[in-house]
């Protein structure tokens, strides 16, 4: 099993290897993929949101959430860790930025746990999969990039785009 923090870009190790690439923000997919939940495919003529295709989803928002929660508790520790550490007054700054930026890593984890927490709730309620917005099958290729997606892509662009007009 592998616990790197793959959400974390400000850490940097000085031993060497910083060209990583393109692995600098994987997607979900890839993610997912790697807790070892393959891509789901359906039967021919199975319902959207079948039973299986509900406990598919259930399973791996379970996973992401788990793998969420694992890497918190490391954040914490990290966080102890550096409080530990007797700095003097010039190395004072840079930890409370590093404070903040855990701190802020962590905040986004916490908001993307409560999302995974109210998709698994649709799942129990039969309303995961469609959009929220206008109704449609938000589809299973697009909840697997994004579980915890309840908007249809057109609709999420419609939001971005309205989002970046500034309402
Ligand atoms: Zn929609």
């Amino acid at each position: 099993m592998s616990t790197e923090a793959n959400s974390s870009p400000t850490k940097k190790k000085s031993s060497g290897k910083t060209t990583q690439g393109s692995v600098s923000n994987p997607t979900t997919t890839q993610t997912l993929l790697s807790y070892g939940v393959n891509p789901y495919e359906p039967k021919k003529g199975e319902e959207y949101m079948s039973k299986a295709q509900l406990e598919h989803f259930r399973k791996l928002l379970n996973i992401w959430k788990k793998a969420l929660l694992e890497g918190g508790d490391e954040t914490i520790h990290d966080l102890k860790e550096l409080a530990e550490v007797p700095a003097d007054v010039s190395d004072q700054a840079t930890l409370e930025e590093t404070f903040a930026l855990r701190l802020r890593a962590r905040d986004r984890e916490h908001k993307l746990i409560n999302k995974i927490d109210e998709s698994i709730k649709l799942i129990d309620n039969g309303e995961y999969g469609f959009c929220e917005e206008c109704g449609i099958e938000i589809g299973i290729r697009r909840l697997e990039a994004r579980p915890t997606a309840t908007l249809c892509i057109d609709c999420k662009t419609l939001a971005e785009v309205r989002e970046k007009q500034g309402r």
